[in-house]
């Protein structure tokens, strides 16, 4: 049968949409909550049945909405709080899709009672599968009910998929936690099956709702911690080190009050809690993370507990910092830092933010998203680390394979000299750069052959001789099993009988060494030591021995111009905080440091 193309009937399309909204009640739960909040409300009362599958109610004391507006409260994109595209980037509502209501009524029966603030009477909506079924007036307190009944009963697909009433009903509290801990103004009461669960009253304080809502084991283990960083604030709590869980379900985020999930804030906080917390254990953190809203970006996912920040690093630093000076304080751990510049300025910490930042930030390939500077408070830099200050480029821009480049930009500094034919000193600014020559060309070197080989470039040079080289039986062995990857870094070898290999060509980049030293140095360095390597191990280890061999040496003086060329070659290599090995490819000193040095603060 020939298929034909043709454009999804209403009901089909908005099933497919309300997926994305709606995947099991506590979804439908939470859409309902963040409108009762949207429309200034003081005090909700929830319902559940069976978890939520049977039946959600939400009562609030809000707005309301105007007799003449119900039916199109469940249109799609219908929405009363933004106007235009510009309006996402200042974003203080949770809604602003306007798909809840009509996602919600596509998968079940809903019943909206509403009367607006001093209106006279209020009014009834009921719809079934989409349709409106009825819209009359009626006498009903002000605020808006909403009931959700016959839940995915048209969606048998989506009904399969339940997880059975306690889980569902896990996930409805956890919604309603979240809710708790974020909104103190709020008075919450929520009953199941007729049984009162949950009632927190308003409090003036978070942490005075902690114990209610967390338990009070957790909140006798908890302590304050802020920081601030750029634009970004962030006020919380979070476990001492002998508080911990098996799990990361204790992480509660809250960027601008919006409950959100970011791999990149968790990843930051293992970063805080390192050498504290136990391999594979979990702090509880209540984070309120708050920054303008036009510095990050919500409108990501449907469900929007995904969120993209302008400063993801100034996000890192500030969770960090939080953690460090939290944990520092707590007499727990006192002594393990002093603070928290200890921790961010040892050098393996940036190459963690960096790799984070790669990984978390980017990798979804989406572009960054457009902002609007205009509007607001322009972020400032303000982190007194390694990475702010004048010159510094985006810290977020790509190089062509996607990777991270550095913070700072060596084209743009001042060349003073060269220390013991090895340190190269710069100044910028207010702050002193110096650069280890061998690291730095050691990583530059790195990162140019793992791209290469990663695009099967040829950089092969072929000897106009071919060397030959003996080796014991075992070495024979182990260079000819590893001859493919050999041949990937751009070394040829063929075998010569009785133990004696030909090198045919040996990478470009390394054409100023001796062939057969190399080759030594290959087999007593890499291939030796009897271990059988795997593949990729085996890689690294030749390109990191390739990039050393080839890289300049300490006791080498440098031209002008190779400073100058290896600033350029800093400025597009991606990890260039460290060498290869892992240590420290360059130093940084601010003003600041220098003035520490010399006592002056
Ligand atoms: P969104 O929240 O994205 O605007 P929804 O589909 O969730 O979209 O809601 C549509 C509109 O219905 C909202 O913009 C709001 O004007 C109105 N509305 C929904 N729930 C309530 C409520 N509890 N109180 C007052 N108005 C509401
Ligand atoms: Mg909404």
């Amino acid at each position: 049968m020939e298929n034909r193309i043709a454009v999804l009937s209403r009901e089909v399309a908005d099933q497919i949409a309300a997926g994305e909204v709606v995947e099991r009640p506590a979804s439908i739960l939470k859409e309902l909550l963040e409108n009762a909040i949207d429309a200034d409300s003081t005090e909700l009362s929830v319902n559940l049945e069976q978890g939520g599958c049977k039946s959600i109610r939400v009562s609030d004391n809000g707005q309301g909405i105007d007799a003449g507006e119900v039916g199109l409260a469940f249109q799609r994109h219908a929405t009363s709080k933004i106007q235009s595209v510009d309006d996402i980037f200042h974003i203080i509502t949770y809604g602003f899709r306007g798909e809840a209501l009509p996602s919600i009524a596509s998968v079940a029966r809903v019943e909206m009672i509403s009367r607006k603030r001093n209106a006279l009477s209020g009014s009834r909506v009921v719809l079934d599968g989409g349709k409106v079924e009825t819209i009359q007036e009626i006498g009903c307190p002000e605020g808006t009910t909403v009931s959700v009944t016959h839940i995915f009963d048209h969606v048998p697909a989506r009904k399969k998929f339940l997880k059975s009433v306690s889980t569902e009903q896990t996930a409805c509290m956890e919604v309603l936690v979240r809710i708790a801990l974020s909104r103190p103004e709020l008075r919450l009461n929520v009953t199941a099956n007729g049984r009162e669960v949950l009632r927190v009253p308003h409090v003036k304080k978070i942490s005075d709702r902690l114990a209610l809502v967390l338990g009070e084991d957790v909140a006798e283990h908890m302590i304050r911690v802020d920081a601030e960083k750029g634009n970004v604030r962030l006020d919380g709590m979070i476990t001492r080190p002998d508080y911990s869980r098996a799990n990361t379900r204790g992480y509660y985020f809250f960027v601008n009050g919006r409950f959100v999930r970011d791999p990149l804030i968790s990843h930051a906080v293992m970063t805080g809690y390192r050498r504290v917390i136990p391999e594979k254990r979990y702090p509880i953190l209540v984070f309120f993370i708050d920054l303008p809203p036009e510095d990050v970006d919500v409108n990501v996912h449907p469900a929007k507990t995904e969120v993209r920040f302008r400063n993801p690093r100034d996000i890192y630093d500030c969770v960090v910092e939080a953690v460090v000076s939290g944990l520092g304080a707590g007499s727990a751990t006192e002594g393990i830092w002093k603070h928290a510049g200890e921790i961010t300025a040892d050098p393996s910490y940036r190459q963690r933010v960096e790799e984070a930042l790669k990984r978390y930030t980017l990798v979804t390939g989406a572009k960054r998203p457009v902002y609007h500077s205009s509007a607001g408070p322009k972020p400032v830099s303000s982190f007194t680390g390694l990475w702010d200050g004048s010159g510094l480029r985006d810290l977020h821009e790509k190089t062509e394979d996607g990777s991270l480049l550095p913070g700072i930009r060596f084209s743009d500094l001042d060349y003073l000299g060269q220390v013991g034919a090895a340190y190269l000193v710069f100044s910028g600014g207010d702050k002193m750069v110096v650069i280890d020559q061998h690291a730095a060309h050691e990583r530059i070197l790195f990162e140019k052959i793992r791209a290469a080989a990663q695009k099967r470039a040829d950089f092969r040079q072929a000897l106009l001789v071919p060397e030959v080289l003996s080796l014991s039986p075992s070495e024979y062995e182990q260079f000819l099993s590893a001859q493919d990857i050999l041949a990937e870094a751009g070394i040829d070898i063929e075998p010569f009988g009785d133990n004696t290999v030909l090198l045919k060509s040996i990478p470009a980049l390394l054409t100023n060494l001796s062939p057969k030293q190399f080759l030594q140095d290959l087999v007593t360095e890499t291939l030796a030591g009897g271990k059988i390597l795997s593949t990729t191990a085996l890689k690294e280890k030749l390109f990191i021995m390739m990039a050393c061999k080839g890289a300049v040496k300490a006791n080498h003086t440098l031209t002008d111009d190779e400073v100058k060329s290896l600033c350029a070659e800093m400025d597009t290599t991606p990890f260039n905080a460290t060498c290869p090995h892992g240590r420290p490819a360059y130093l940084v000193y601010n003003l600041s440091d220098l003035q520490k040095l010399f006592k002056r603060t």
